[in-house]
């Protein structure tokens, strides 16, 4: 048998030089080959830790032993038992949080972590190309609605479909996938990625309804007259602000405006999409997290010059993962840590030429665990910017729940769901992902999505029992 590698079989990726100025996909995917020889350092093992960590329980040995073998038919069986978007988790979760966290091969100190996400996506790759066969679910089970097309409620209305149920998701926006379509940028996620793996739920006999928002267009009570249940996944999409002097100037952006022009509206493309963002010259991002990362890198990519993330914390206490900000200073993205910004300033026209910060120090422990960050007197200091990104964390939503008084909302605004049933204070409506927990991840949202699935099934074929 082969020697076993100690280090994980690199991915191949754009160079940095020529990536940041383009916005095709970072990592360019395994060979066949090389996925093979990643699936060969995993020992196969019993009672498989990455299994206990990975939120929708994937058999992650049960389809690395078929890719060693090159069977990715197989391969992809074990996985499409478990998630509906392989192709998305394998480029976006945070797998060194989860499953390669735990991995035996990577808690023996010399070893690395068997590359899991990065397998995942070589399967779920391969069966993206292969023809997309209609699958002819039965609908007789019931009728369901799904309000929301983020990860949460694309995975719950798959479930629903090949449990038997008739479903419709209701999508405000005028192209489904929540974050993955509006958020997540292209480089890391391609959208044609997203969109066929939608497709794929589509074909499972799911509707998708665009442009339509609930508690607008449609209200809550004529959804609940016209389903036997609901699942509401409406994310966590309402940008928080700094609330400094000077947010409304010309040129400060929410993270959310930002990056939604740009994927969703293809800011990026222009001419071709006729919605351009502004040049800039001089970008700053604050916050320091995916989203952070993901603003600085497409600031980078539309042209500007220099690119600087304000943190207020240190590096030590980065929340963006290690490989996003690896990948951000590779492409020449500038740090300030410990600093944060006070004052945004105008020139003459109300356009943003300069940002006001102070020097920070980190204190005693905060509610979060982390140390908190204090400012330092007379520490201030100017950052020349034309354009500002504020990239502090989001909120949930308020057009539904403000249209739905009946719902129970917690301390923080979000739904009051039970998390390990997705249950409502309303019978027959069901929550999960974003907008109950708060900003969270894709396979986060996903689990919930699943576990509302299954709990839906319940809750309707009990009524019928009880009719
Ligand atoms: P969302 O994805 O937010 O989807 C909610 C959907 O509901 C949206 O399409 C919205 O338009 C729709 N909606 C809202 N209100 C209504 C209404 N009234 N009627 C109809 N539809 C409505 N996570 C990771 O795991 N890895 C990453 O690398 C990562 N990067 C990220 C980068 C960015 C820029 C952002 C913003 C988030 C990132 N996340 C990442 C977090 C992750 O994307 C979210 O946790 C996840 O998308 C939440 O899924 P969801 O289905 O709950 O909600
Ligand atoms: Fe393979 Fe690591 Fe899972 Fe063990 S813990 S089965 S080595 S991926």
């Amino acid at each position: 048998m082969a020697k076993r590698s100690y280090t994980k079989t690199p991915m191949r990726e754009q160079a940095p030089e020529i990536r940041k100025h383009n916005f095709s996909e970072v990592a360019l995917g395994y060979s066949l080959e090389e996925g093979q020889l990643e699936a060969a350092r995993c020992l196969q093992c019993k009672n498989a830790p990455c299994i206990q960590n990975c939120p929708v329980m994937i058999d992650i040995p049960g389809f690395i032993k078929y890719i060693e073998a090159g069977d990715m038919q197989a391969a992809h069986e074990v996985l499409r038992k478990y998630t509906n978007l392989p192709a998305i988790c394998g480029r976006v979760c945070p797998q060194e949080k989860q499953c390669e966290m735990t991995c035996r091969l990577g808690r023996s100190k010399k070893f690395e972590p068997v590359a899991i996400g990065k397998l995942e996506r070589l399967v779920a790759d391969w069966a993206l190309q292969q023809p997309l066969e209609a699958v002819n679910n039965p609908k007789d089970k019931g009728k369901v609605a799904v309000i929301g097309s983020g990860p949460s409620g694309l995975t719950a209305a798959g479930d629903l479909a090949k449990l038997g149920y008739d479903v419709t998701i209701f999508e405000a926006l005028h192209a489904a996938g929540g974050v993955l379509t509006y958020g997540i940028p292209e480089f890391r996620l391609p959208k044609e990625i997203v969109q066929k793996e939608i497709e794929s739920i589509i074909a499972q006999g799911v509707t998708i309804e665009t442009n339509v928002v609930v508690g607008k267009t449609i209200t809550m009570a004529e959804i609940q007259a016209d389903f036997d249940a609901c699942y509401l996944a409406v994310g966590a999409g309402a940008p928080n602000f700094m609330g400094i002097p000077g947010t409304s100037l010309n040129g400060v952006y929410s993270s959310s405006e930002y990056l939604t022009r740009i994927n969703l509206m293809k800011a990026y493309d222009f001419p071709n999409y006729d919605t351009p963002v502004q040049s800039s010259k001089n970008v700053v991002v604050i916050g320091g997290g995916n989203v952070a990362m993901d603003a600085a890198r497409s600031a980078k990519r539309l042209g500007a010059e220099n690119v600087a993330v304000i943190y207020r914390r240190s590096k030590e206490e980065l929340p963006a993962r290690e490989e996003e900000y690896h990948h951000s200073i590779e492409e020449g993205i500038h740090y300030h840590w410990l600093t944060n910004p006070i004052e945004y300033i105008s020139d003459s026209r109300g356009k943003l030429k300069a940002v006001k910060c102070v020097k920070m120090t980190l204190g005693e422990p905060d509610e979060s665990g982390r140390r908190r960050p204090e400012a330092i007197c007379d520490s201030d200091f100017i950052v020349e910017a034309d354009t500002a990104i504020e990239a502090i964390g989001q909120g949930s939503n308020r057009i539904l729940l403000d249209t739905f008084e009946q719902l129970q909302l917690n301390q923080w605004g979000y739904i009051d769901a039970n998390t390990s049933t997705g249950e409502t204070n309303i019978p027959g409506v069901f929550a999960g992902g974003d907008i109950v927990t708060g900003a969270a991840t894709v396979i986060l949202a996903m689990g919930a999505g699943k576990i509302a699935a299954t709990q839906i099934d319940s809750y309707i074929q009990n009524q019928k029992l009880h009719v």
